[in-house]
């Protein structure tokens, strides 16, 4: 362990949206900002990589231009199918901004990442947070084990399993995901799956299965349950080995449809009612806050709107 310790205002642990919207709000604000993260970007999230009227609006808030982004998929309709087999197609309002967009997250993070470096953040990727002690005038955190860090605020955006509460002692039995989803890329997709599908399978309820469209005919597919409800976590493996093949989600999809690479499953935390948000100089945010909407399980939004939250508040 090197005897040198550096410091910054800020420590952010974790470079999802979550983290960097932490990064660029403190960062313009004249503070000190180093963000650390295990991953070296661009990295994969397993997510539907759908983005909602909260996460487009607070993206341009911060200041992020699409126009680069790889795989940005503006959506123009949604299509919802009822269990009973009704289907009711929503228009989004047009030439009024956008509503829905989709984009891989491996390149929407990268992005925003690079976002937080334009805007003065120092960033350091493929290093994990492996210490934290906690004291009256901030905390000084280790990093690989290795260098320590010493900040006055600490914000852990480090994820559904957040190390930062475990390390802390702050996880419970609570902290294993309200909701269970499943995803993987497809490509070759008809042109019925050009849309935005949301299927309410009378057997997956109050969870659902999506299709998300992307560019060059691929489409993002999957399923979510609710942790706890009619589907075992144990069984969505089998859940998935025929999902696409059901009638109403192979008729969008079409026949030509091919999975590509592996098929990737993730818990989701909802409980931002009765998560840990702070504990002395930590704050947390995103889902290392479980700020998932609890109906849905979309938390880019969610995870941008509490990173900002989490920037002003060490203005303060
Ligand atoms: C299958 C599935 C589908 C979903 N679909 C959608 C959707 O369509 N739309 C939507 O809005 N939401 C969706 N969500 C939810 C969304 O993915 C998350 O809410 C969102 O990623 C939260 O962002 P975050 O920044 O809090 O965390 P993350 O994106 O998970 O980022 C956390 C970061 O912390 C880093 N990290 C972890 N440990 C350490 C450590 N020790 N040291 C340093 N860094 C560390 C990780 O490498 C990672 O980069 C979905 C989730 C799942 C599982």
């Amino acid at each position: 362990m090197s005897d040198t310790v550096r410091t910054v205002d800020v420590l952010v642990v974790g470079g999802g949206p979550a983290g960097s919207a932490t990064a660029i709000t403190a960062t313009r604000a004249g503070r000190s900002v180093l963000l650390v993260d295990k991953a070296t970007f661009p990295r994969d999230k397993c997510c539907g990589d759908g983005l909602t009227t909260l996460a487009l609006r607070l993206g341009e808030q911060l200041g992020l231009d699409p126009t680069p982004i790889g795989g940005w998929q503006p959506v123009e309709d949604a299509v919802i199918h009822s269990p009973s087999g009704r289907s009711v197609r929503f228009p989004l309002p047009r030439g009024d901004g956008r509503y829905a967009v989709v984009v891989p997250r491996r390149e929407y993070d990268a992005a925003l990442l690079s976002l937080a470096r334009t805007a003065g953040t120092e960033v350091t990727e493929g290093q994990a947070v492996t210490g934290i002690d906690v004291d009256d005038a901030g905390a000084t955190v280790t990093v690989d084990e290795m260098s320590r860090i010493r900040a006055a605020t600490v914000v852990a955006a480090d994820g559904m399993w957040s190390p930062v509460r475990r390390i802390l002692g702050l996880s419970t039995d609570d902290d294993r995901g309200q909701w269970h989803a499943f995803r993987q890329y497809v490509s070759n997709v008809g042109l019925a799956a050009a849309d935005l599908h949301v299927w309410f399978e009378a057997d997956l309820l109050p969870g659902y299965a999506w299709s998300f469209p992307l560019p060059g005919g691929r489409a993002n597919v999957g399923f979510g349950i609710l942790r706890g409800g009619p589907v075992a976590v144990g069984a969505t493996g089998r859940i998935w080995d025929e999902l696409m093949d059901r009638p109403a989600i192979r008729s969008v999809l079409g026949d030509h449809a091919l999975p590509e690479d592996r098929r990737t499953a993730w818990p989701i935390p909802a409980k931002v009612d009765r998560a840990v948000l702070d504990h002395g100089p930590v704050l947390f945010v995103g889902d290392a806050a479980a700020a998932t909407d609890a109906l849905t399980g979309e938390g880019i939004g969610q995870a941008l709107l509490t990173g900002i939250l989490a920037g002003e508040a060490v203005l303060a």
